[in-house]
Formats: C-alpha cells, sequence, structure tokens
C-alpha cells in the first residue's frame, strides 16, 4: 500500500493525476478507490467519469493532496491495458511540456487507436486455408470471390477484415461464402503469425546471412565510434552527415546489429514516403523481425506491432514520425535517418519534431542517437559545431563511384541548338536526347504538379482563384479540371472569361502533368513516365511505378519531391532539375536551405550505379548562394552562408523561434483578436525576448478562414513557451478564433 509519512502523520496517497485525451494541458484528479490502490500506478489506463460521459486516461501522477475539493473516483483499471512505461510516460510528459500540448493529447497521438480504445482483441481476420481441391467456380458472384481469393493469395500472412473489403472493394458476402466452402479462415485476436505487406520473412536467421560486403574504411570507423559509445550505456547524439550513396544505411544496419547482440532494442526512424518494401527488406534482412509503423497500416495492423514490441517479442521498431514513441523494450539505440526532413514534425498537436524527440529520449534513457543525412539541416550542422552532437562523415560515394557532375544551365541565357520547350531548355532537351541515346535513364524533378499552377484571362488578367483559399488553382488537363492544392476545391474552365467575356487563357507556371506532355511529343518512341501525387493514388501504383523505371521499362521519369527522395536507381545518369528557384521566393527564412538541400537530394539520385552522373540544373539565380552550395553539395558552406542572416536576426539555430497563428472565417474578427493577444504578450515579454506581427500569413485565406501570424523570437525557450501559454490562455476570452502555437515552427505559410 501506498503510505508516506507526511508532516502531521501518515497520509495516503490516494490522488491520481489522469491524462485524458481532450486539449486541455493539465491532468485531471480523480480519487482511488481502496481496493484499486495496489494496482493504479503512473502510466496505466484507467477509466473515469467525466463530465456526464465515462473516458479512457492514463495516470501520469500519484500524490496525496488535490486542489479540488470534491474528487470523482476512478471506475476501473482497464485490463490488459496499454501500459505506459516509465521511460515512455517522461518522454510524453517532455513533449507536453515542451510543446505546450495536452499530455492526454501528446499521449493519445503516441498510440495507435486500437491500442487506445483496446479493441484489437475484437477485430476479425481472414487467411486462406492452404488445401488442394476447390470446386471449379461458377455461377453469381464467381468474379468477386476469385478477386477475394487472389487478394489472399498475394499476402502470406492473414488480413484483418476490414482492409480486405476495403482493398478489393467487395461487400463481406464473398468472403462468408468462402469461409463457408471452407476456402478461408475467419477467426478473431492476435493472428499468431503476422508481417507486413511486401515485407519477406527472412529464410534463415539473420545472424546466419553473410553481410554483402565489408564495410570500407569511413564507414569502419562511424560504425566503431557507434559501437563503442553503445558499450558505454552513456548518451551521446551523433551527427553522421554522409554524402548520398555514401552507405549510412550499412552504418544502422551494423551499429543495431551490435545493441541487438547485447539484448537491446533498436529502434528506426525514416521519413513516411521512403519506408517503402524495399527500404524495410533492407533492414529486416539483417536484422530479422521488424515491427513496421506507418500510416500506410490499417490501425489494427499497427496495434499489432505495437503489442508485439511492448510485449517484449519484436526487439527492433522500423517507423515513421509517431514510431518514435514506439514500445520498444530495453531500448539501446535510436537511429533517425534522413533527419532534416521536415515531415518528422508533426503539423497538429502536439506539434512535436520526431528528430528532437528522439534526441530527447536517447538522452532520458542514457543511450546513443544517430541523426543520418546527406542534407543535415543548420540547426544539426550547428549543433555538431558546438559539439553537442559528435560529427562522424561520410565524404565519399561506396565503390569509387563519384559524386555526379553538376551543369548549371541560366534560363536568362539559352545555349544550344534547337528549340527550348517552356521549361525545357535547348540544352536540357540534347542532354536527355544523348542519354536516351546512350540507352541510359532519365529523372527530371519539378516541384509543381498539374497542368498549370494558374489559368488567366489574356484580356483581363482574370485568374481562377479558389474562393476559399483565395490562391491560384491548378488546371489539371487530365481531368479538365482546375484544382486548390490547398482545400482540393474542384471547377470547370468556362468558355469564356468571367469577368470579361474574353476567349482566350494564357496558362502559367507549367507542372509535372505539362512536361510530361511535351516530352511525349519531343520523343514519341520513349517510354516516359510521371510520378506526382495525382498519378500515385496508392503506396501499390507508388510501387509499380517505381518498379517500371527500376526495371528500365521507362526511360524517362519525371516527378515531384516524390523523385527526389532516397530512390536507389542504378541506371539514371541524368537528373534534370527544371526549376531550381522554385521554393527560392517563399517568405521564409529557410528557403535558402530548404532549396539547397532538396537541390543536393535530387541531385544525389544521378550516377549510383556504375556509370558516372550528370546533373542539369535550371534557374534564373546562379549567383544565388543557395545554388552555388547545392553545386558544390557544400552544405558547411551554405552554414556559413546563413550564419551571418540568421545570427543578425536571431533566427534558428541562433535563437528560438515559436508561432501563432490565427484563423477565423470574419476578417475583422481575427484582426482584432491577434492585435489584442498580440499586445498583451508585447507587454509581457522580457528584453530577451522580440514579437513580430501580426501580420498575414504567406497563404492569408485557406479553407475559408483568414489567417494571421505572429512571430516569437527569444534567447530563451523557456520564454518562448511563457509567452505561447498567455496567448492561448487570453484566448478564452476571445469567441471563435482559432489559435494555434507552433515551438520550432518548420512551416512558416
Ligand atoms: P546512402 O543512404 O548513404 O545514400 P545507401 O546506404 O543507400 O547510401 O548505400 C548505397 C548503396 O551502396 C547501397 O546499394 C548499398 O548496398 C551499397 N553499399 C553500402 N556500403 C557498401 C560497401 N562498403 N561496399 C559496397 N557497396 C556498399
Ligand atoms: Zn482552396
Amino acid at each position: 500500500m501506498l503510505r508516506e509519512v507526511h508532516g502531521r502523520g501518515t497520509r495516503l496517497k490516494n490522488v491520481a493525476r489522469v491524462a485524458i485525451p481532450v486539449p486541455l494541458h493539465e491532468p485531471f484528479d480523480y480519487r482511488i478507490p481502496d481496493e484499486l490502490l495496489s494496482e493504479i500506478v503512473p502510466g496505466v489506463p484507467v477509466l473515469v467519469p467525466f463530465g456526464s460521459t465515462q473516458r479512457y486516461g492514463w495516470v501520469v501522477e500519484i500524490t496525496d493532496t488535490s486542489p479540488h475539493p470534491r474528487l470523482r473516483k476512478i471506475l476501473s483499471r482497464v485490463p490488459e491495458g496499454a501500459e505506459l512505461s516509465s521511460d515512455l510516460l517522461k518522454l510524453l510528459q517532455w513533449t507536453s511540456h515542451y510543446y505546450v500540448a495536452g499530455i492526454g493529447e501528446t499521449i493519445e497521438s503516441a498510440l495507435p487507436k486500437p491500442v487506445r480504445e483496446r479493441k484489437i482483441r475484437q477485430v476479425r481476420w481472414v487467411k486462406t486455408i492452404e488445401s488442394g481441391d476447390h470446386p471449379p467456380e461458377k455461377g453469381g458472384g464467381a468474379a468477386t470471390r476469385k478477386k477475394v481469393l487472389a487478394y489472399l493469395n498475394q499476402s502470406p500472412d492473414p488480413v484483418p477484415m476490414r482492409r480486405l473489403l476495403e482493398d478489393c472493394e467487395v461487400s463481406d458476402s464473398p468472403v462468408k461464402t468462402l469461409h463457408k466452402r471452407g476456402q478461408l479462415e475467419i477467426f478473431d485476436g492476435l493472428p499468431p503469425e503476422f508481417g507486413v505487406p511486401g515485407q519477406k520473412k527472412p529464410d534463415s536467421p539473420p545472424w546466419e546471412v553473410p553481410p554483402p560486403f565489408e564495410p570500407n574504411e569511413e564507414q569502419t570507423v562511424a560504425i566503431e565510434i557507434i559501437c563503442k559509445q553503445l558499450d558505454t550505456d552513456s548518451y551521446k547524439t551523433f551527427l553522421l552527415h554522409g554524402v548520398t550513396g555514401s552507405g549510412k544505411t550499412e552504418v544502422y544496419i551494423r551499429s543495431a546489429q551490435h545493441a541487438l547482440a547485447k539484448g537491446q532494442g533498436v529502434l528506426v526512424l525514416l521519413p513516411e514516403i521512403a519506408l517503402t518494401p524495399q527500404a524495410i527488406e533492407r533492414f529486416t534482412e539483417r536484422l530479422g523481425p521488424v515491427a513496421v509503423l506507418h500510416s500506410m497500416l490499417s490501425d489494427t495492423e499497427r496495434a499489432v506491432h505495437h503489442e508485439r514490441l511492448r510485449s517484449g517479442e519484436v526487439q527492433l521498431a522500423l517507423g515513421a514520425r509517431s514510431a518514435v514513441f514506439a514500445p520498444v523494450q530495453d531500448l539501446g539505440l535510436i537511429i533517425v535517418d534522413e533527419c532534416h526532413e521536415s515531415s518528422y514534425k508533426q503539423e497538429n498537436s502536439p506539434r512535436y519534431h520526431a528528430r528532437d524527440v528522439a534526441v530527447m529520449r536517447a538522452h532520458q534513457n542514457g543511450i546513443p542517437c544517430v541523426l543520418g543525412s546527406a542534407t543535415p539541416s543548420m540547426e544539426s550542422l550547428e549543433n555538431a559545431r558546438q559539439g553537442r552532437f559528435e560529427k562522424l562523415s561520410l565524404n565519399h560515394r561506396v565503390s569509387q563511384r563519384e559524386l555526379a557532375t553538376i551543369e548549371v544551365i541560366d534560363r536568362r541565357h539559352e545555349k544550344g541548338a534547337g528549340a527550348s520547350h517552356g521549361l525545357l531548355s535547348r540544352r536540357l532537351i540534347d542532354l536527355i536526347r544523348e542519354t536516351i541515346d546512350r540507352n541510359e535513364q532519365v529523372l527530371l524533378f519539378l516541384n509543381r504538379r498539374g497542368f498549370a499552377r494558374d489559368v488567366q484571362c489574356k484580356q483581363c488578367g482574370f485568374s481562377f482563384r479558389c474562393a476559399s483559399c483565395d490562391i491560384p488553382m491548378t488546371y489539371h488537363k487530365a481531368k479538365d479540371l482546375a484544382q486548390c492544392h490547398y482545400c482540393d476545391e474542384k471547377r470547370g474552365i468556362p468558355d469564356r472569361c468571367p469577368q470579361c467575356e474574353f476567349t482566350g487563357f494564357r496558362q502559367r507556371s507549367p507542372g509535372t502533368e505539362n512536361i510530361e506532355e511535351t516530352l511525349v511529343t519531343l520523343f514519341p518512341n520513349v517510354e516516359i513516365d510521371r510520378l506526382d501525387r495525382d498519378t500515385v493514388t496508392s503506396a501499390s501504383r507508388m510501387q509499380r511505378i517505381l518498379q517500371k523505371f527500376r526495371d528500365g521499362e521507362t526511360r524517362i521519369l519525371v516527378g515531384t519531391q516524390m523523385v527526389a527522395k532516397g530512390h536507389d536507381i542504378p541506371g539514371v545518369t541524368l537528373v534534370g532539375v527544371l526549376d531550381a528557384d522554385v521554393a527560392l521566393g517563399l517568405p521564409d527564412f529557410r528557403s535558402a536551405e530548404k532549396t539547397a538541400q532538396l537541390l543536393c537530394q535530387v541531385a544525389g539520385r544521378a550516377g549510383r550505379g556504375d556509370l558516372p552522373g550528370h546533373v542539369a540544373l535550371q534557374t534564373r539565380q546562379p549567383e544565388h548562394y543557395a545554388i552555388t552550395c547545392a553545386v558544390r553539395q557544400d552544405l558547411e558552406l551554405l552554414l556559413e552562408q546563413e550564419t551571418t542572416v540568421r545570427k543578425m536576426l536571431r533566427y534558428p539555430p541562433h535563437g528560438f523561434l515559436a508561432r501563432l497563428v490565427f484563423e477565423d472565417e470574419d476578417e475583422s474578427r481575427v484582426r482584432q483578436t491577434a492585435d489584442e493577444i498580440a499586445l498583451v504578450i508585447k507587454a509581457a515579454a522580457r528584453e530577451d525576448s522580440q514579437i513580430l506581427g501580426p501580420a498575414p500569413a504567406p497563404f492569408e485565406k485557406l479553407r475559408n478562414r483568414y489567417r494571421l501570424h505572429v512571430l516569437l523570437k527569444s534567447t530563451s525557450r523557456d520564454a518562448l513557451r511563457e509567452l505561447g501559454k498567455i496567448a492561448q490562455t487570453e484566448k478564452a476570452r476571445w469567441s471563435s478564433t482559432r489559435i494555434t502555437l507552433d515551438i520550432d515552427p518548420q512551416n512558416l505559410q
């Protein structure tokens, strides 16, 4: 029993502070009934009365007093519940405090839904029964039954019923019929054998698979340093800065092997988009069973993986952002690949950055953390410069492969023979032709999808803009529709201008759809494909497009940033960046950094096989330092350039930043609210803080809401949090204006 000697005598520790998933910062106090006193400890899930209903929550603290005079009682402890270990609870508490988010919300975002709701054992699973003869299919419904069986045959593991029905687009009646005929099995609960779609089970235990190659000198040094750190059982963060194709994955794998061999768990984070079956396989074939956590899985599948980690059955977790909270047992090592990726930042509450949470988790657990990237953020590079992170460098590509040569094509002065076609310069067209003639492959990158970003009347300049978002709508030729890329609003383009009745429109800012069409006319006999959010409607579509390219069937692939990341396609020897300047004009202090990173990443796709690569970079600002640094693939140089500006303006990494966004359907109300709150926080701000705004956000109107923002800069993180909290408490008095606080914002739109 929890008793404590306290001042005047013994006092029962029978008050539980319970985090409930509602957007309120503080946990709620409840009394622990006597019969539950021994079971209720921090981290256990409980059922509590809440208003007139009941809610699930997690006990975060046990104490003996509460400022509230009349406490309600905890109803029960959730049986076989998803208990939070003490280290995970501590991490979640830190996250909630640091990002000024409700503790209940924060815990909720760390757990898959069925785990939260204890529904995991109620799911129905379906698997095929391997038995010989079945009557030949005929009669009504034969086609749908065949479809179901074909689907199940593709997947060696049981599939949740819901997923099966969704993917096959059928009702449950063919499944039931097949069940009756004994051709498949339907059961409830945790499936005994379970893998991830596309994940092959290793044929033999991983330790028996011989490594495909020996690490080179640079890799060996990095591996040895990390393994030595693992043996000291203490915290350190490494920044593994390795150029594209330098073999960072091998460093991760060997370090992970070392930790696993010590009986410790390993957590590997990858950006969502990089979590492809190939990437998963690269880890599993050398490291064995893995729990994969990403959004393409159903909630139930994620819950199963969660369960496997929590029970200690699997010690390796591979996942995207939210996997930073995965319940890996005896965690010994955290790896964050592509640590510069902005998708590690969650864009709704809790607005955490998984890279930073990973570093904090490693710190709290006293274990090493490896952050890997070819293009680390300015923050990470500065941390390394100041000695907070230890830098490990891989300066060369593996197997003596050279980094691609980069050629800058200045679009202000066309060179070369023939004609240019919009975004395709003469020189680039020549390069594409030469590459195709040599039977090699081309990757073209343009960070703009659709046919044209803007459609304007040739006479009066009228532009089709989204009524709810006030941004130009993108014309999609295949659908013959203009579409808003923020709210998905669609409209047809009329024959006549709605403003002046003129009958001619000009299309500006061509996108990937347009480029593909131009390429088809320029290279009629060449297989061309496109990878962007319009052609990628599902994960399997994306795999198919990439596989065709990998197989060499597709000769030219054009795409948005989806093509920029991580793909390793040896046949690509020419990478064309159609418009290197797209992001440079954005009102964001990181625009140069983002541009240089993206260009280095795209350039890294060239020449990954035996043949040397060439990158053609089209720009109108060849002198811009973001472009020159990218051409030299030198992020340290970029850091030098950026340091001056950011120091002067106190932007990260030379100051801390927070952002308040005000949104309201009523334009004058949002203005008034923002003005008043800015006044309050300006009055509260100390000398170490600076408050900018309110100013219209770069996207002034989105989804029918007018938007203003305030930037808070400070030399103290605590000061920022305090100011942010003031804004949020002031907000209560103000009616419907939505106010969001973003600590360490990545997105300033
Ligand atoms: P990065 O992530 O640094 O861009 P990868 O880890 O994807 O690079 O490695 C690129 C390729 O080089 C992979 O196909 C990998 O199998 C291979 N590779 C890695 N290390 C070596 C090595 N020491 N010798 C030969 N090939 C290697
Ligand atoms: Zn819109």
